[in-house]
């Protein structure tokens, strides 16, 4: 096995991943380039969700039973907030309030995204390249019947209740890429491209949306392999079921393939959606089947492996 693998991630779903990913692959073999359209600014920190999700899952830091933020986690700062009246509709805790402390004084003073990213992915431990899709500001905002929403608000402030008719990356055009996610593909050594199973319209389009992104992939000459994120036809969890409910579509793994079209060459699906394989075959993508549900960093590892060997390393 060698040569350069880029994954392409959102949050949780793509975190685990990414993971597996850094497990079996040797130092310095991965870049893992992360969505920042879910960033936001909240009680004057800078919190990058997705950014904080790779980075937890990479470092074996995250709590597998809430699904989200840091294990062993604590919420006395919240409480606090609360005392004091202040907004509490985003929960921080208290181990993950560093992360953002640290971030955002290290933003403030001037320092690029990338270059903050990769300092805490080092003191981490993490022997992998994690890098924010692009150090200019992109922002997720999704359009519902009250108008223009920024993403946390409509996420996690009104937890996905609104419909969503259409969603907008302010920022795009005009972002660049990460000097990261700019060298990983211009890289002499790459040999395949990760589409981790992470929201196609809110955690992978915003990178498909930075300068340059989907014409490199568009022009890429090595495979491009997509996990879905969908299991028995659904999301595991997260809004994913309800967009494509609302988009009229049935939700299965052909309409994550429909959504990639030309940028994805093979499709990685759950081994309990089989009947999927013929008509994803028909449509031209080469399809394996595995078990795509993550619990463990066994079967992070695991499917990790089977992403590999379906590019044929
Ligand atoms: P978010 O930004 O934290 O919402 O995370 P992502 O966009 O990366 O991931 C959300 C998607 O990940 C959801 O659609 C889930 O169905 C999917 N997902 C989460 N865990 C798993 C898993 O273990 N296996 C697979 N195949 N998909 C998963």
């Amino acid at each position: 096995m060698s040569g350069h693998i880029l994954a392409l991630s959102g949050g949780v779903g793509g975190a685990k991943l990414a993971a597996g990913l850094a497990d079996v692959l040797a130092p310095g073999r991965l870049t893992v380039a992360v969505n920042t359209g879910d960033d936001f600014e909240h009680l004057g920190l800078t919190i990058c969700p997705d950014i904080d999700s790779v980075l937890y899952a990479m470092a074996g830091l995250n709590d597998r039973q809430r699904g989200w933020g840091m294990a062993d986690e604590t919420w006395h700062m919240m409480e606090r907030l609360r005392a004091l009246d202040e907004e509490d509709w985003f929960n921080l805790g208290d181990r993950d309030l560093a992360t953002h402390i640290a971030r955002t004084w290290r933003l403030r003073a001037g320092q690029p995204l990338s270059d903050v990213t990769a300092r805490m992915a080092r003191a981490l431990g993490i022997e992998q390249a994690v890098v924010p899709m692009s150090d200019d500001a992109v922002r997720t905002q999704v359009l519902t019947p009250d108008g223009w929403s920024d993403f946390q608000r409509w996420f996690v402030g009104e937890q996905c209740g609104p419909a969503v008719s259409d969603i907008r990356f302010a920022g795009t055009p005009g972002a660049a890429m990460s000097a990261g996610l700019s060298a990983a593909l211009d890289r002499k050594d790459i040999a395949a491209i990760v589409i981790c199973p992470s929201n196609p319209f809110l955690s992978v389009d915003p990178l498909l949306a930075v300068d340059g992104v989907r014409d490199a992939l568009l022009a890429r000459r090595v495979p491009c392999i997509a996990v879905s994120p969908l299991i028995g036809g659904k999301a595991l969890k997260g809004p994913l079921s309800k967009l494509l409910a609302e988009r009229g579509l049935s939700g299965g793994n052909l309409d994550i393939a429909a959504h990639y079209g030309p940028l994805v060459d093979h499709l990685v699906i759950d081994r309990g959606d089989a009947e999927d394989a013929p008509r994803l075959r028909e449509g031209g993508h080469a399809v394996t089947l595995a078990e795509t549900l993550m619990k463990s960093a066994g079967d992070q590892a695991r499917l990790a492996r089977d992403v590999l060997a379906a590019a044929a390393l």
